[in-house]
Protein backbone atom coordinates (compact mmCIF):
# COMPACT_ATOMS: atom_id res chain seq x y z
CA UNK A 1 0.00 0.00 0.00
CA UNK A 2 1.25 3.50 -0.70
CA UNK A 3 -0.81 6.45 -0.94
CA UNK A 4 0.56 8.72 -4.52
CA UNK A 5 0.10 12.40 -3.69
CA UNK A 6 1.15 14.42 -6.84
CA UNK A 7 5.27 15.12 -7.21
CA UNK A 8 6.54 18.49 -6.06
CA UNK A 9 9.58 19.08 -8.07
CA UNK A 10 10.80 21.20 -5.07
CA UNK A 11 13.38 19.92 -2.62
CA UNK A 12 11.87 19.46 1.13
CA UNK A 13 14.11 19.05 4.64
CA UNK A 14 12.96 16.98 7.11
CA UNK A 15 13.96 17.93 11.26
CA UNK A 16 14.41 14.30 11.85
CA UNK A 17 15.61 13.46 15.47
CA UNK A 18 14.78 9.84 14.54
CA UNK A 19 12.16 9.33 16.78
CA UNK A 20 8.39 7.75 15.84
CA UNK A 21 6.82 11.19 14.52
CA UNK A 22 9.98 12.25 12.20
CA UNK A 23 10.72 9.02 10.98
CA UNK A 24 6.66 9.49 9.77
CA UNK A 25 7.46 12.86 8.13
CA UNK A 26 10.17 11.78 6.23
CA UNK A 27 8.09 8.86 4.78
CA UNK A 28 5.33 11.69 3.89
CA UNK A 29 7.98 14.20 2.63
CA UNK A 30 9.77 11.28 0.05
CA UNK A 31 5.94 10.42 -0.64
CA UNK A 32 5.97 14.23 -2.19
CA UNK A 33 8.97 15.82 -2.73
CA UNK A 34 11.42 15.05 -5.21
CA UNK A 35 14.49 15.34 -3.30
CA UNK A 36 14.64 14.98 0.80
CA UNK A 37 17.08 16.58 2.89
CA UNK A 38 17.07 15.33 6.68
CA UNK A 39 18.63 17.77 9.68
CA UNK A 40 19.01 16.59 13.11
CA UNK A 41 20.13 18.50 16.14
CA UNK A 42 22.79 17.77 18.83
CA UNK A 43 21.85 19.56 21.17
CA UNK A 44 23.56 17.87 24.41
CA UNK A 45 20.06 15.41 24.95
CA UNK A 46 20.49 12.96 28.11
CA UNK A 47 21.31 9.77 25.70
CA UNK A 48 22.85 9.83 21.88
CA UNK A 49 20.72 6.85 21.56
CA UNK A 50 18.20 9.00 19.49
CA UNK A 51 20.84 9.88 17.45
CA UNK A 52 22.54 6.40 16.73
CA UNK A 53 19.10 5.58 15.76
CA UNK A 54 18.64 8.17 12.81
CA UNK A 55 21.14 6.65 10.66
CA UNK A 56 19.16 3.24 11.01
CA UNK A 57 15.83 4.81 10.30
CA UNK A 58 17.34 6.86 7.26
CA UNK A 59 18.69 3.39 5.85
CA UNK A 60 15.70 1.74 6.76
CA UNK A 61 12.96 3.80 4.82
CA UNK A 62 15.08 4.08 1.38
CA UNK A 63 15.38 0.07 1.49
CA UNK A 64 11.66 -0.06 1.03
CA UNK A 65 10.63 1.85 -1.55
CA UNK A 66 13.22 2.39 -5.12
CA UNK A 67 11.80 5.62 -5.37
CA UNK A 68 12.30 7.09 -1.79
CA UNK A 69 15.49 5.74 -2.26
CA UNK A 70 16.23 8.06 -4.91
CA UNK A 71 14.77 11.06 -3.43
CA UNK A 72 16.78 10.70 -0.27
CA UNK A 73 19.55 13.44 -0.17
CA UNK A 74 22.47 13.43 2.57
CA UNK A 75 21.90 14.01 6.64
CA UNK A 76 23.35 16.54 8.68
CA UNK A 77 23.52 16.98 12.56
CA UNK A 78 24.00 20.34 13.71
CA UNK A 79 25.75 21.13 16.67
CA UNK A 80 23.37 23.15 19.16
CA UNK A 81 24.87 22.09 22.58
CA UNK A 82 23.81 25.37 23.78
CA UNK A 83 20.44 24.41 25.94
CA UNK A 84 21.92 23.33 28.68
CA UNK A 85 23.44 27.16 29.33
CA UNK A 86 19.72 28.28 28.87
CA UNK A 87 17.96 26.18 30.91
CA UNK A 88 18.66 23.06 33.47
CA UNK A 89 16.13 20.76 32.24
CA UNK A 90 15.60 16.74 32.63
CA UNK A 91 16.56 16.51 29.06
CA UNK A 92 20.21 18.00 29.09
CA UNK A 93 20.64 16.79 32.82
CA UNK A 94 20.31 14.19 34.77
CA UNK A 95 17.58 15.49 36.82
CA UNK A 96 14.58 12.61 37.04
CA UNK A 97 11.36 13.64 34.60
CA UNK A 98 8.01 14.87 36.29
CA UNK A 99 5.37 15.66 34.06
CA UNK A 100 4.09 18.35 35.98
CA UNK A 101 6.59 21.18 36.84
CA UNK A 102 6.08 24.00 38.88
CA UNK A 103 5.16 26.05 35.62
CA UNK A 104 2.42 23.27 34.89
CA UNK A 105 4.97 21.96 31.96
CA UNK A 106 7.03 18.73 32.25
CA UNK A 107 10.32 19.25 33.12
CA UNK A 108 11.55 17.99 30.01
CA UNK A 109 10.46 21.42 28.35
CA UNK A 110 13.50 23.35 26.89
CA UNK A 111 11.76 26.72 26.19
CA UNK A 112 11.57 27.54 22.76
CA UNK A 113 12.95 24.36 21.60
CA UNK A 114 11.23 23.69 18.52
CA UNK A 115 11.52 27.01 17.46
CA UNK A 116 15.18 27.82 18.21
CA UNK A 117 15.09 24.11 15.82
CA UNK A 118 13.28 25.86 12.79
CA UNK A 119 15.14 29.28 12.99
CA UNK A 120 18.52 27.30 13.06
CA UNK A 121 17.06 24.81 10.38
CA UNK A 122 16.07 27.65 7.87
CA UNK A 123 19.21 29.75 7.83
CA UNK A 124 20.54 26.17 6.95
CA UNK A 125 17.95 25.56 4.08
CA UNK A 126 18.18 29.21 3.01
CA UNK A 127 21.69 28.92 1.08
CA UNK A 128 20.85 25.75 -0.30
CA UNK A 129 17.43 26.94 -1.85
CA UNK A 130 15.26 25.20 0.42
CA UNK A 131 11.98 26.78 1.12
CA UNK A 132 9.85 23.85 2.14
CA UNK A 133 10.49 22.14 5.69
CA UNK A 134 8.57 19.50 7.50
CA UNK A 135 8.14 19.23 11.15
CA UNK A 136 6.78 16.39 13.56
CA UNK A 137 5.15 18.51 15.88
CA UNK A 138 1.67 17.85 17.10
CA UNK A 139 -1.04 19.62 18.70
CA UNK A 140 -3.83 17.31 19.44
CA UNK A 141 -2.13 14.86 20.85
CA UNK A 142 1.65 15.77 22.54
CA UNK A 143 3.05 16.14 25.34
CA UNK A 144 2.46 19.53 26.67
CA UNK A 145 5.40 21.80 24.88
CA UNK A 146 3.93 25.29 23.86
CA UNK A 147 6.16 25.40 20.86
CA UNK A 148 4.13 22.35 19.18
CA UNK A 149 1.22 24.16 18.61
CA UNK A 150 -0.22 25.69 15.04
CA UNK A 151 -0.16 29.01 16.63
CA UNK A 152 4.12 28.96 17.32
CA UNK A 153 4.81 26.94 13.76
CA UNK A 154 2.52 29.78 11.76
CA UNK A 155 4.11 32.47 13.34
CA UNK A 156 7.76 31.22 13.16
CA UNK A 157 6.62 30.69 9.41
CA UNK A 158 5.79 34.50 9.30
CA UNK A 159 8.91 35.22 11.24
CA UNK A 160 11.49 33.41 9.36
CA UNK A 161 9.94 35.14 5.99
CA UNK A 162 10.20 38.48 6.71
CA UNK A 163 13.18 37.94 8.89
CA UNK A 164 15.02 35.92 5.69
CA UNK A 165 13.09 37.73 3.22
CA UNK A 166 11.80 33.94 1.56
CA UNK A 167 8.80 31.95 1.16
CA UNK A 168 9.81 28.99 3.47
CA UNK A 169 6.56 26.65 3.85
CA UNK A 170 6.37 24.94 7.21
CA UNK A 171 4.40 21.25 6.63
CA UNK A 172 3.03 19.57 9.83
CA UNK A 173 1.48 16.49 8.43
CA UNK A 174 0.86 15.65 12.24
CA UNK A 175 -0.53 18.47 13.77
CA UNK A 176 -3.81 17.53 14.13
CA UNK A 177 -3.13 13.86 14.48
CA UNK A 178 -3.45 11.51 17.52
CA UNK A 179 -0.73 8.84 18.11
CA UNK A 180 -2.99 6.39 17.07
CA UNK A 181 -3.41 8.83 13.60
CA UNK A 182 0.27 9.10 13.29
CA UNK A 183 0.45 5.05 13.02
CA UNK A 184 -2.33 5.12 10.72
CA UNK A 185 -0.74 7.43 8.05
CA UNK A 186 2.60 5.41 8.56
CA UNK A 187 0.92 2.44 7.50
CA UNK A 188 -1.05 4.20 4.29
CA UNK A 189 2.34 5.61 3.37
CA UNK A 190 4.22 2.36 3.66
CA UNK A 191 1.99 -0.30 4.73
CA UNK A 192 3.55 -2.91 7.69
CA UNK A 193 6.62 -2.50 6.35
CA UNK A 194 7.00 1.14 7.72
CA UNK A 195 5.49 0.69 10.68
CA UNK A 196 7.65 -2.08 11.37
CA UNK A 197 10.63 -0.45 11.08
CA UNK A 198 9.27 2.58 12.93
CA UNK A 199 8.27 0.12 16.13
CA UNK A 200 11.95 -1.55 15.88
CA UNK A 201 14.09 1.39 14.57
CA UNK A 202 12.58 4.94 15.81
CA UNK A 203 13.63 5.68 19.81
CA UNK A 204 10.69 8.07 21.46
CA UNK A 205 12.10 7.14 24.77
CA UNK A 206 13.16 10.30 27.32
CA UNK A 207 15.06 7.84 29.63
CA UNK A 208 17.22 6.60 26.51
CA UNK A 209 16.70 2.98 27.34
CA UNK A 210 16.45 0.16 24.35
CA UNK A 211 16.50 -2.76 26.67
CA UNK A 212 13.15 -4.35 26.61
CA UNK A 213 10.66 -4.63 24.01
CA UNK A 214 7.46 -3.78 23.77
CA UNK A 215 4.52 -3.98 21.49
CA UNK A 216 5.42 -0.37 20.16
CA UNK A 217 8.93 -0.60 20.41
CA UNK A 218 12.00 -0.42 22.61
CA UNK A 219 12.16 2.06 25.62
CA UNK A 220 11.72 2.31 29.67
CA UNK A 221 7.86 2.03 29.67
CA UNK A 222 7.35 3.99 32.02
CA UNK A 223 8.50 7.48 31.07
CA UNK A 224 6.06 10.34 29.08
CA UNK A 225 7.26 9.64 26.08
CA UNK A 226 7.09 5.58 27.07
CA UNK A 227 3.35 5.95 27.35
CA UNK A 228 2.25 8.48 24.78
CA UNK A 229 3.96 6.23 22.26
CA UNK A 230 2.27 3.03 24.03
CA UNK A 231 -1.46 4.17 24.60
CA UNK A 232 -1.18 5.37 20.62
CA UNK A 233 0.20 2.06 19.33
CA UNK A 234 -2.12 0.27 21.24
CA UNK A 235 -5.32 1.97 20.00
CA UNK A 236 -3.47 1.79 16.65
CA UNK A 237 -3.52 -2.13 17.06
CA UNK A 238 -7.04 -2.28 18.07
CA UNK A 239 -8.45 -0.64 15.44
CA UNK A 240 -6.20 -3.06 12.80
CA UNK A 241 -7.35 -5.57 14.53
CA UNK A 242 -10.87 -4.47 14.37
CA UNK A 243 -10.32 -4.49 10.46
CA UNK A 244 -8.56 -7.61 10.17
CA UNK A 245 -12.18 -8.91 11.33
CA UNK A 246 -14.60 -6.98 9.49
CA UNK A 247 -12.37 -6.20 6.32
CA UNK A 248 -15.20 -4.31 4.63
CA UNK A 249 -15.40 -1.85 7.20
CA UNK A 250 -11.74 -1.00 6.25
CA UNK A 251 -13.00 -0.22 2.81
CA UNK A 252 -16.31 1.46 3.85
ZN1 LIG B 1 10.82 5.72 28.31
Amino acid sequence: MNTTSPLLEQQALVIFSGGQDSATCLAWALNRFKRVLTLGFDYGQRHSVELACRKRVREGIAALNPQWAQRLGPDALLDLDIFRQLADTALTSDAPIEEHGPNGLPNTFVPGRNLIFILHAAAWAYAKEIRHMVLGVCQSDYSGYPDCRDDSIKAMQVAINSGMDASFTLHTPLMWRSKKDAWMLARSLGGDALVNLIVEESHTCYMGQRGQRYPWGYGCGECPACRLRAVGYAAYAEAQAACAQNPLEEEA
